[in-house]
């Protein structure tokens, strides 16, 4: 299959955006998320149109006290933080890595469950965008060499028609209670509930580096 190539800079997008009736609001979301993430990619443009989806299917405030999970590392994160204040910092923002763009956004709850909602990219509303399609699927016919601005062009005219939505029910994390405790092995302080046998993580099983010397 043939897909068109890029032949416009991505800083013509703003004109598409006006020309596909994006909202000043959503415009500015894009710009803010964009600069957060450090590179224009095409998925921080799809996650944009999720958190906003996300926070008008719960008729919220985007900076309301709210919570989300993202089905994956790449992309979604940024625009929740950048939006809603939902972080990685505050504990309001938990990846699940399952591999999908799908994002679950509810309100704060004392109860162990609680309702919010879900949007992910639809694999059948993809096949009436080529581009989209081709990028989601890691098809060996995209090239992100030179067909960036075009797929980003389509992400922008398709806005929500890629996505479907899902009310669900979550679970809430209940907050533990813990006390200080020191790693029989490098000494430092942890939780008790990240010891295991007598060690932390770190000299155990999430065991990362090995000290060279002290500096
Ligand atoms: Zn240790």
């Amino acid at each position: 299959m043939q897909y068109p190539k890029d032949s416009r800079p991505v800083g013509d997008l703003r004109s598409n955006m006006d020309a596909y009736g994006i909202s000043a609001e959503l415009q500015n979301q894009f710009t803010r998320s964009i600069t957060f993430h450090g590179i224009t990619a095409p998925g921080v443009f799809i996650a944009v149109f999720m958190v906003d989806y996300c926070l008008e299917l719960l008729g919220a405030h985007p900076r309301e006290r709210l919570y989300a999970i993202s089905e994956t590392y790449r992309c979604v994160p940024d625009p929740v933080q950048v939006v809603t204040g939902c972080t990685f910092g505050n504990h309001r923002l938990q990846v699940i890595p399952i591999g999908k763009f799908a994002l679950t956004m509810n309100r704060p709850a004392d109860t162990p469950e609680t309702e919010g909602v879900r949007v992910y990219v639809d694999a059948d509303k993809l096949k009436d965008f080529p581009l989209i399609n081709a990028w989601y699927t890691h098809s060996p016919g995209f090239s992100s060499l030179n067909m960036i601005y075009p797929l980003i062009d389509e992400i922008l005219k398709a806005g929500r028609d890629i996505l479907s939505v899902q009310r669900v029910r979550v679970h809430v994390p209940l907050k533990q209670s813990w006390k200080s405790v020191r790693c029989s092995s490098c000494g430092e302080l942890v939780p008790d509930m990240m010891v295991e046998g007598k060690v932390c993580r770190g000299c155990g099983p999430a065991s990362y580096y090995e000290v060279i010397s002290p500096c």
